[in-house]
């Protein structure tokens, strides 16, 4: 089976440097600074962090090519929204916004785009929507509580019946991921970070106060290691003496090619989440794959190494129902599949700490909806790798839980 074709990364990413091969006569080991393990969303952010503030060098090390298909991090749209059950989730979301903006205006491009998001609650759900609107507004973020009609009536392509419950942010919308990525990977390189593609991790162990980082190609012994690894984080971490549970299912996003891309545009049509006993969600087309829609866990347990790319021509039925439902207009050609893995924790919230016993070694479980803290993420991964603490509030996310919950994207 082949599989999916690497997802277009932005043109400007050119610098990703040769592997560093060894020859006879060069030191078999290489000491680093600063090892970064991933070069996913969350890898990419923390390298750009420790390049941009830490002394001294900053390796990253990527098991597959710049912007491969093979994790969680591809495509190109994540959602981006603020509303959350807990006051501390809202607040992060606020400052992970602000976080964008000045990752996007480093990088010169616009990574999150306002779209805004409506959410819709089923039939007498009322009282959820109208606590999210009330967390929000105890945040001093504007939101707005509507109706079915309301929506339409703004919105004349979404289909919902007149008195489903829906809420709408204008601050939220889609961070465009793949650029995202690039643009994390570009600015850790621009500060000096060294990337390195197609150098599989085999082994982490400890020497002494560092850590020795084996490749096929090279060992590098470092001071401080981010495991930034997704999917295939467990294994890297019991080399570290750390049991961790890694729930991966392989998920699938559906494209609807569309034939005029101006017609769900992001400045007329907002991204959409629906909940229920299954949750779905959408964007406005960004571009040339049309409008995205998918189902949050609608997949299946796998592993990283079992997973495949087949569609699953179930899941699909499910979203093309759910966006006729929610979006009579969209479906024009066929659709187009897309897998892509999910790596949760036991309850579904994330993962951000320190290894115990390994205080020099920082990991992060970004699960089914951390794209849109990335920035922040990224920062706690180089701050708790640098210093065993961080400024960003995510002691709640800790290996010991403070509390959980776990939301839809
Ligand atoms: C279908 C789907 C939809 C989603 N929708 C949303 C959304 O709307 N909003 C939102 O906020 N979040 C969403 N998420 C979640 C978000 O995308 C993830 O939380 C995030 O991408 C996780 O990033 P990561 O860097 O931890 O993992 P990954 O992107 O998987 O990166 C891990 C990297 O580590 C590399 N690696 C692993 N092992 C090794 C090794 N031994 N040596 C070297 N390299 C290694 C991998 O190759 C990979 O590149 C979605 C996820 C999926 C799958």
């Amino acid at each position: 089976m082949a599989p999916e074709p690497a997802c277009p990364l932005s043109p400007r990413v050119t610098r990703w440097p040769r592997p560093v091969r060894y020859t006879v006569g060069m030191s078999p080991v290489r000491d680093v600074d600063h090892l970064v393990v991933g070069l996913g969303v969350l890898g990419s952010a923390a390298a750009y962090r420790l390049a941009s503030e830490a002394a001294g060098t900053v390796v990253a090390l990527e098991q597959h090519e710049p912007g491969h298909a093979h994790g969680s991090s591809h495509g190109d749209s994540r959602l981006f929204r603020l509303a959350h059950e807990s006051p501390a989730d809202v607040a992060l979301a606020r400052a992970a916004y602000d976080a964008w903006l000045a990752v996007g205006a480093e990088a010169g491009e616009e990574l999150l785009v306002e779209s805004g998001v409506v959410s819709f609650f089923p039939l007498g759900a009322a009282a959820e929507a109208d606590r999210l609107a009330a967390g929000l507004a105890d945040a001093g973020e504007t939101s707005e509580r509507l109706d079915g009609r309301a929506v339409r009536e703004r919105w004349p392509a979404f289909g919902v019946p007149d008195d489903v419950p829906a809420l709408f942010e204008p601050r939220a919308g889609v961070v465009r991921a793949d650029r995202a990525v690039a643009a994390f990977a570009r600015l850790a390189a621009d500060h000096g970070a060294e990337l390195v593609p197609h150098a599989p991790v085999r082994r982490i162990a400890p020497d002494g106060e560092r850590y020795l980082v084996h490749t096929d190609d090279a060992t590098y012994r470092a001071a401080r290691v981010v495991l930034a690894a997704g999917a295939w984080t467990a294994a890297l971490a019991a080399d570290l003496g750390l049991d961790l549970e890694v729930r991966v299912t392989q998920e699938q996003v559906v494209y609807f090619p569309q034939e005029d891309p101006e017609r769900f545009a992001p400045a007329v049509q907002p991204g959409w989440i629906r909940y229920g006993a299954e949750a779905f969600y959408g964007f406005p087309d960004l571009g040339p794959t049309g409008v995205k829609a998918a189902q949050h866990l609608g997949g299946f347990d796998v592993t990283a190494d079992t997973r495949t790319y087949d569609p699953d021509p179930a899941n699909l039925d499910r979203v093309v129902a759910a966006v006729r439902d929610v979006l009579p207009g969209v479906p024009s050609g066929p659709p187009r599949t897309v897998s892509c893995l999910y790596a949760l924790t036991s309850d579904g919230e994330f993962l951000v700490d320190t290894v115990p016993g390994h205080p020099g070694v920082a990991l992060a479980i970004g699960c089914g909806h951390g794209f849109k803290f990335a920035p922040l993420l990224g920062q706690a991964l180089a701050d708790l790798a640098q210093h065993g603490s961080t400024g960003v509030d995510v002691g709640r996310f800790s290996l010991v839980r403070r509390g959980s919950g776990g939301d839809a994207e």
